[in-house]
């Protein structure tokens, strides 16, 4: 039961930080970021791998991550700012690292080109989300969303049991 408290959980916090995104985009004036917008992010890094620099062409298509991962730890959101193009090798590898790290690895001696690159797209989007008041909530909803989550299963359970009238 445990890992069916922690997939509700974590659907939640998925779909609020989605949420909160839009909200971001909102803040800066922003249309919320769809994915049919990928075009004008690929056009940002030059349509290349932010992390490898692989050019996308017929043969390697381009991905959307997540620069900062959707999760409870990271709280990264669904937004202009936090979407960026990746071949899928990195996409697959980098999982939940943190993208400062991960384009050390990818990038060897060009890491501070391409870090330098990210920054830019941050700033340029003024990607700057209330971590500190996002995070509050985002606990509050992941205990209480799993909490609500088992207690209307065990209910449905539980009528399920009673003997048909
Ligand atoms: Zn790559």
């Amino acid at each position: 039961m445990a890992r069916a408290r922690a997939d509700i959980a974590n659907t939640a916090v998925r779909i609020f930080l989605q949420e909160m995104g839009k909200l971001h985009d909102e803040e800066r004036k922003l249309p919320p970021y769809r994915k049919s917008d990928f075009a004008t992010v690929r056009e940002f890094f030059g349509n290349r791998c932010c992390y490898c620099d692989t050019a996308f062409d017929s043969t390697t298509a381009a991905h959307q991550d997540h620069l900062i991962p959707i999760n409870r730890t990271d709280l990264g959101l669904d937004a202009w700012g936090n979407v960026v193009p990746a071949c899928r090798g990195c996409n697959n590898k980098k999982q939940g690292a943190d993208w400062r790290d991960f384009i050390i690895r990818r990038a060897g001696e060009h890491a501070a080109e391409r870090h330098a690159r990210v920054t830019a797209f941050l700033a340029k989007y003024k990607y700057h989300p209330d971590l500190h008041r996002i995070r509050a909530v985002a606990e509050a909803l992941s205990d209480e969303s799993a909490a609500l989550g088992m207690t209307l299963i065990d209910a449905k359970i539980r009528r399920l049991r009673e003997p048909k009238a």
